[in-house]
């Protein structure tokens, strides 16, 4: 059976990743985080105390950097340079300084041609902000996942308490409009709804009613074009 490019994109908090880990499972293909790498940088970047605002300083950091994505039982472990950044990447100050760094277009393009040739053999779901729209704007899969403000911010939360952070709610909430502008409004790869994507819209669904849609359209996309919802 063809293995196909599933492109998952949208805004922060929408359930991307969870999504595209269950899938992934679920096909037998492999997941790809690609906020991940992004993070990854900023992560980097404030190490090594450079300001974020300084685009050839940052843009030399990504690429010097070598990102690892390994899958693991629980999702997707993260390295930088050998060293096992997996949690050290998810705090907020890396969310912003991840936002910060994927407007440089320099960055973007190290990045890109790494996703592009990490999915060039197909077999992937890949979830990002700009999947659909340019790194796989091929990809026979593509989906738009978004929630309202106040679920993203929700389940964000939720998730931090599972990792033992506790997060105010009304700060995250403001986090994310902020993530979310920056991230819809820059000019380089602006997160928007590729024409062709498959639009919806998860506030009030489970995470297995979202699977299930999903799945079923990636059946679908096999053989005939999918619709919006
Ligand atoms: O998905 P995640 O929240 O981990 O992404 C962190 C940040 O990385 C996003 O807010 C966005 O600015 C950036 N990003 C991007 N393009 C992608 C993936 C993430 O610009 N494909």
């Amino acid at each position: 059976m063809k293995r196909l490019i599933v492109a998952i994109d949208g805004p922060s908090g929408s359930g991307k990743s969870t999504l595209g880990k269950r899938l992934a499972r679920r096909l037998g293909y492999q997941y790809i985080d690609t906020g991940a790498m992004y993070r990854a940088v900023a992560w980097q970047a404030l190490q090594a105390g450079i300001d974020l605002d300084d685009p050839d300083a940052v843009a030399r950091v990504a690429g010097a950097l070598r990102i690892e994505l390994e899958p693991r039982p629980d999702g997707v472990g993260v390295r930088v340079d050998g060293r096992d950044v997996t949690e050290a990447i998810r705090t907020p100050e890396v969310a912003q300084g991840a936002s910060k760094v994927s407007a440089i277009p320099a960055v973007r393009r190290v990045l890109v041609r790494i996703q592009q040739e990490l999915g060039r053999r197909g077999g992937i779901v890949m979830d990002g902000r700009d999947i659909g729209t340019v790194v796989f704007s091929h990809a026979e899969v593509k989906v738009y996942l978004d929630a309202s403000e106040e679920e993203r911010a929700r389940r964000r939360c939720t998730e931090d308490a599972a990792r033992g952070v506790s997060t105010d709610m009304a700060a995250t909430r403001q986090a994310i409009r902020e993530r979310d502008r920056r991230d819809k409004t820059r000019e380089d790869s602006p997160l928007r709804c590729a024409d062709d994507a498959y639009y919806l819209d998860s506030t009030g669904l489970t995470i297995d009613e979202v699977l299930d849609r999903i799945e079923a359209l990636v059946e679908q996309r096999r053989g005939k074009p999918c619709s919006r919802d």
